[in-house]
């Protein structure tokens, strides 16, 4: 409900009041041309009749309008009002013209004379207006009627103003409440529309998740039939796994059998290799040429290039009596291989390094560098620093280590230990000392019950590395220069043993090995005149010749399978007995300086190692368990 249809109510009715005011309006309005005039007329006819007639006549006119005014404004019914008012016109207009035509007529038309006629006029002017009184007074009857119909409507309709003013003030309170009303429903349509924002939104999302449902759905078939796929395969896979499987069985079998084989091969390679090593013979002498200094070849030395087992030494002596020309006179070395001047440290080791490995298959291997100072023992042994350079020890080491590492592979482990001394004057001296020289224990060669050969306080040093035993020499190097400067040329006076100590265990086939390889550094081999040496330096050149001397002795005994072998008779042998005797394999450079004037010494040299060379030694034994 609005406020619009009760306003309109409202003006309905002041409407309908409003016409019936204007229904009066002429008669009204005349009358207020003359309010004065007309007032106290009413009046009097509200009290009476009993009036000049003119007064009278006038009366019934001006009282009817105004109360009827007056009461028309009040008036409920429109119907009733308008019909009264209407009569009442009516009968003042006909009044007016009877009285008119009554009057005037007989006024003008009798003769003063005829009074008679005047008063029958009057009486009937008389009845006239007593009728017309009459009919007002009637007339004023039904309009009081309709008056008091009136003043009842109007308390009708005051009360009904009433009620619906009390509707109205109700209608206002039920507005105010529908405004609270509409207030909540304007607040429920935007919460209606931010939840169908929210909806939208959400229906966005649900498209999108539906999108989403339908493409995982879609990968999920995909994975499904790849699932299927992999499990196929995986049977297949299965399967042939299974037949790989015992496919790798008896691969495995195989290689067993392989390994027991590979086994049985080795030991048959040893024996037989070591088979070839003994028709060699167990000491085997090499002869090595030195370059001369500025590259050039010397004349007294003669090799044939066609025969790398022989070597001349070639003098030519002027003739006592000078009747005959000079003497030419040549003396003929043979060896198990003659190295010229030229031949690089690589091609004199792979002469040698089948007799390494040997070391490793559990045999013992020494090998000599003799021959004068200067000749190159040294350069033999050790060489330079540089990988062309590298002598027999540090390549003799790497080949066992590389040779140590494959056969691990069939179940072998080795441990290596290396020790190097110096024979001086025949005390030792141990060269990879490190503490402080005041320090410096004293050495003492020991045997044990089981023939194995130590020396007291010795360093014995684990390794397993090239590089390990390069900075052993380095250390044997530092120790010797220390000596050096205090001494001169000690070096070349004293003999430096490398050993190393090789342990191998193949626990899988229950066997071991035990064997060292020994590489000597001799002191130079020259003699000198008695007379040249005295006090300090005779006692070393005695030291020196002995131990060389016996060092032959040793390798003769041996070769003539002498009863006694007089290792003790020096420090060098008693060390070395173990790797000279009946399972060891031995082998001697013979150095030589190429310089004319060393002819002497080279010759002396080549002598002593011709007779070593002719030894033969007893077959040599592993020594296995
Ligand atoms: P030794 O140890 O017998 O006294 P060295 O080994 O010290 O003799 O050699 C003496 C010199 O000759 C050193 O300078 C060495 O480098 C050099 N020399 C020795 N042999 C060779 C060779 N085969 N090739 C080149 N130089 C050599
Ligand atoms: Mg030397």
């Amino acid at each position: 409900m609005s406020r619009l249809p009760v306003m309109s109510s409202k003006r309905v009715l002041t409407s309908s009041i409003l016409e019936n005011c204007q229904d009066l309006q002429p008669d009204q309005k005349r009358l207020r041309k003359d309010p004065d005039h007309v007032k106290p007329q009413a009046a009097s006819i509200i009290i009476g009749s009993k009036r000049p007639p003119v007064a009278a006549s006038r009366a019934p006119l001006s009282k009817p309008v105004r109360s009827g005014a007056a009461t028309v404004a009040g008036a409920p019914s429109r119907g009733v009002l308008k019909s009264s008012v209407a009569s009442t016109a009516a009968n003042v207009g006909s009044m007016k013209s009877t009285g008119t035509k009554a009057g005037g007529g007989a006024a003008t038309s009798r003769p003063g004379w005829d009074l008679k006629g005047k008063v029958s006029d009057m009486e009937g002017k008389l009845s006239n207006y007593q009728s017309k009184v009459k009919s007002v007074n009637q007339e004023n009857e039904s309009l009081k009627g309709s008056m008091a119909q009136s003043q009842s409507r109007i308390m009708e309709m005051e009360s009904e103003l009433e009620s619906q003013r009390s509707q109205i003030s109700e209608y206002e309170e039920e507005l105010q409440a529908l405004s609270g009303v509409r207030d909540e429903l304007e607040k429920v349509s935007s919460d209606k529309s931010t939840l169908q924002t929210e909806f939208s939104n959400l229906e966005g999302k649900y498209k999108v998740m539906e999108t989403l449902r339908d493409s995982q759905e879609t990968e999920l078939q995909t994975l499904k039939m790849k699932l299927s796929v992999k499990e196929s395969t995986l049977a297949r896979l299965q399967n042939t796994l299974k037949d790989t499987e015992e496919e790798v069985r008896s691969l495995k079998d195989t290689v067993a059998q392989q390994k027991d084989e590979l086994h049985a091969g080795e030991t048959e390679r040893r024996q037989l290799y070591n088979t070839i090593e003994d028709l060699k013979g167990n000491i085997r002498v090499f002869c090595r040429v030195r370059p001369l200094v500025d590259g050039g070849l010397s004349k007294h030395i003669q090799l044939l290039d066609s025969d790398n087992t022989s070597v001349t030494l070639a003098k030519t002596e002027e003739s006592h009596t000078g009747k005959t020309g000079d003497i030419h006179k040549n003396y003929n070395f043979s060896f198990d291989r003659v190295f010229s001047p030229q031949a690089s440290q690589k091609e004199v080791f792979e002469e040698i390094s089948l007799l390494v490995q040997s070391a490793l298959d559990g045999y013992n291997v020494c090998c000599f560098a003799y021959g004068q100072t200067g000749s190159g023992k040294t350069y033999t042994m050790e060489g330079a620093e540089y990988d062309d350079t590298r002598g027999v020890i540090p390549r003799a080491v790497q080949q066992i280590f590389q040779a140590a590492e494959k056969l691990e592979a069939q179940g072998w482990k080795f441990a290596f230990t290396a020790s190097f001394v110096e024979i001086y004057n025949e005390t030792l001296r141990d060269l990879l000392y490190t503490g402080k020289a005041s320090k410096r224990p004293e050495h003492e060669i020991r045997k044990s019950a089981n023939n194995e050969i130590s020396i007291t306080n010795l360093t014995y040093e684990q390794v397993s590395t090239e590089d390990q035993v390069l900075g052993l020499i380095a250390v044997a190097n530092q120790n010797r220069s220390t000596a050096q400067t205090a001494q001169n040329d000690r070096s070349s006076r004293s003999h430096s043993v490398f050993q190393l100590d090789i342990e191998g265990v193949n626990a899988g086939r229950d066997v071991k090995c035990k064997s060292t390889l020994c590489l000597v550094d001799l002191a130079g081999s020259e003699r000198m005149a008695k007379s040249q040496c005295q006090g300090e330096r005779f006692k070393e050149m005695t030291a020196i010749n002995s131990s060389l001397s016996n060092l032959g002795i040793v390798i003769s005994a041996l070769a003539n399978k002498e009863s006694y072998i007089p290792y003790r008779n020096s420090k060098l042998t008693y060390l070395l007995q173990s790797c000279l005797g009946g399972n060891s394999k031995t082998l001697m450079f013979v150095n030589i300086a190429p310089e004319p004037n060393s002819f002497e010494e080279s010759l002396n040299s080549l002598r002593f190692a011709s007779k070593v060379n002719d030894c033969v030694i007893g077959t040599a034994s592993a020594n296995r368990k």
